[in-house]
C-alpha cells in the first residue's frame, strides 16, 4: 500500500472536519453554512484564510481570536482531528463504495455529537434526510434495503415506544423525538442488527458515564451526557466493527 492516498485521505477528513465545525456552529442557530464567511462569535471580525487551515490556524491564532482576543473553543481542531482519524480508519476498512456511504454516516455522527452535547437538541436538518439517504444507498450496497428498512422502523418504533412508556409512567419527558429519529437514521445506515448492537453499546456506555457521575456526585443523572451523544458514538464504533462483534456472538448459539 502507498503511503500518498492515505496522506491525502487524511488532509481530505481534516478539511471536511472543518467544515463540520461550520455546521455544528450554524445548524442550530438556522444560519447558511456557506454564507458569510467564518468570523468570530463575539466580534465578527472575518477569519483570514489562513486561519480556516484546520489545526494550523488554531495554532497559529493560539486559540484567540486575533482582534478581540476571545478564546476559540478547542473543540474546533477536536473535531477537525476526530473527522481526519474517521476519514483515515474508513479508508482502511471499507471497500468503496461502502467506504462513501460510511463517511457520510459517520460526518453526521460528529455533527449530531457536537450539536446534542451543546444544545440538547438533534435537528431534523440531519436526521429526516439522514432517513431517506440512508435507505437509498441500501439499494446499492450493504445492508440491502430489506435490512435497511427494518433497522429504520425498528430503531424509530422501539424507542418512540420507549419514550412514550416513560412518559406514561413518569409524566416527564425522558427521551426526545430527536433521538427515535436519529436511531432510525441509524438503522437506515448500517441496518437492523447492527441499530440493535448500537443500541445495546450506547446503553453500556451510558450506564457506565451516569454511573459515574453518580459516583463522583456531582448532581445525579439530570446532568449526565445526552443520549444522543452515546448513540452517536455507538453507532460509528458498529458501523466500523460491528460486523465482527455480531459474527463473534452469534458464535456461542451455533
Ligand atoms: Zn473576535
Amino acid at each position: 500500500m502507498s503511503w500518498m492516498p492515505v496522506v491525502f485521505v487524511a488532509l481530505f477528513g481534516l478539511i471536511i472536519g472543518s467544515f463540520l465545525n461550520v455546521c455544528c456552529y450554524r445548524l442550530p442557530l438556522g444560519q447558511s453554512l456557506v454564507w458569510p464567511s467564518s468570523r468570530c462569535p463575539n466580534c465578527q471580525t472575518p477569519l483570514k484564510a489562513y486561519d480556516n487551515i484546520p489545526i494550523i490556524g488554531y495554532l497559529l491564532l493560539k486559540g484567540r481570536c486575533r482582534s478581540c482576543g476571545m478564546p476559540i473553543s478547542v473543540q474546533y481542531p477536536i473535531v477537525e482531528i476526530v473527522t481526519g482519524a474517521v476519514f483515515l480508519g474508513s479508508y482502511l476498512i471499507f471497500p468503496t463504495p461502502l467506504l462513501y456511504q460510511r463517511l457520510l454516516f459517520s460526518c453526521a455522527m460528529i455533527v449530531l455529537f457536537v450539536i446534542d452535547l451543546e444544545h440538547r437538541i438533534l435537528p431534523n436538518v440531519i436526521t429526516l434526510p439522514g432517513i431517506a439517504a440512508g435507505f437509498l444507498f441500501s439499494f446499492f450496497m450493504p445492508p440491502g434495503w430489506v435490512d435497511s428498512l427494518i433497522g429504520l422502523l425498528i430503531g424509530g418504533g422501539s424507542l418512540w415506544l420507549l419514550s412514550e412508556a416513560y412518559f406514561r409512567l413518569r409524566h416527564e419527558e425522558g427521551m426526545g423525538f430527536g433521538d427515535v429519529k436519529m436511531l432510525a437514521m441509524i438503522g437506515a445506515f448500517l441496518g437492523w442488527k447492527l441499530m440493535l448492537l448500537t443500541l445495546v453499546l450506547s446503553s453500556f456506555l451510558g450506564s457506565a458515564v451516569g454511573l459515574a457521575v453518580i459516583l463522583s456526585n456531582r448532581g445525579g443523572l439530570k446532568y449526565a451526557l445526552p443520549f444522543g451523544t452515546f448513540l452517536a458514538i455507538a453507532a460509528v464504533a458498529a458501523g466500523a466493527v460491528g460486523d465482527q462483534i455480531v459474527t463473534w456472538y452469534a458464535g456461542f448459539y451455533r
